[in-house]
């Protein structure tokens, strides 16, 4: 009896989670007692004065599969592999796809971690791009990307610099976007982390594994760590320093410190 109250009030909440359902009281208990809107403990007493929350990064992924239509069905469907998800695709041609709105949690990350945040799919906005992993990214492909980060990043929020790779934030499993990814191109445009061209040489005691940690890296596999900061900054697969690593490290650890601070959604009356 208990659990039907504690149902009937959920779904007399604002917004239900639970998949509209002609059926049955039985069948709706079954669909939604993982995620009740309002938790049957407490005395609902509901107030307007809120929103969505908001994604606080991008992470981008390549399909590695042989089409977009391809990508689409497994993205869209149960598969082998488990279910996962995106909230985009992004075609070779330059189409884009939106298969899971922007305030939900789409299945793109799995186990992964940045800058302290255990849990990406909660915090970012899943971007995927459909590619073999072997060709070159498009034009027409990266303009639309850039298009969508500039729409992302704007209407969310979301700091600039905070876009990065799935491979970055789960460097022990994944290798997307790849060597082939154009991250000083979408640096230019002004989306993620990229060296300048004049490096100043960092201070004595400078320490490379605490820059890379700053920068977001998980470094509780301090070797894959560096593969995934190798893949994306120096187009290499070495899991030992390389030559200027240091010097890198640090600009990148400059510009963090440089970077404006997020512009922030303002809430209606500021507390
Ligand atoms: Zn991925």
């Amino acid at each position: 009896m208990f659990g039907q109250i504690a149902i009937s009030r959920s779904l007399t909440g604002p917004r239900s989670m639970c998949p509209p359902s002609p059926g049955t009281g039985t069948q709706i208990l079954r669909a939604c007692t993982s995620a009740p809107v309002r938790n049957p403990m407490a005395e609902w007493r509901g107030s307007p004065n809120h929103d969505e929350r908001r994604a606080q990064l991008v992470v981008l992924h390549q399909t590695e599969m042989d089409s977009a239509e391809a990508a689409l069905l497994t993205l869209r469907t149960r598969n082998a592999h488990g279910r996962v998800s995106a909230h985009y695709l992004v075609g070779a041609d330059g189409r884009l796809y939106q298969l899971v709105a922007e305030s939900s949690r789409a299945w793109h990350a799995g186990a992964s971690r940045w800058a302290g945040i255990a849990d990406l799919n909660s915090a970012s906005i899943g971007i995927e791009l459909d590619n073999d992993g072997q060709s070159p990214f498009s034009d027409a492909q990266i303009e639309t990307l850039l298009r969508l980060l500039e729409d992302v990043t704007t209407r969310l929020a979301i700091p600039r610099h905070m876009v990065v790779g799935h491979a970055e934030v789960a460097p022990t499993r994944k290798r997307d976007p790849g060597v082939l990814f154009p991250w000083q191109r979408l640096a230019e445009a002004g989306f993620g982390l990229w060296p300048r061209e004049e490096l100043a040489p960092p201070p004595p005691g400078f320490d490379r594994w605490t820059a890379l940690r700053l920068i977001g890296y998980d470094l509780r596999d301090p070797a894959a760590a560096l593969r995934a900061f190798h893949r994306r900054y120096r187009a290499s697969e070495s899991d030992a320093w390389l030559v200027g690593d240091a010097d890198i490290l640090f600009d990148l650890q400059q510009q963090l410190v440089l970077a404006p601070p997020a512009p922030g959604v303002p809430d209606p009356v500021s507390r």
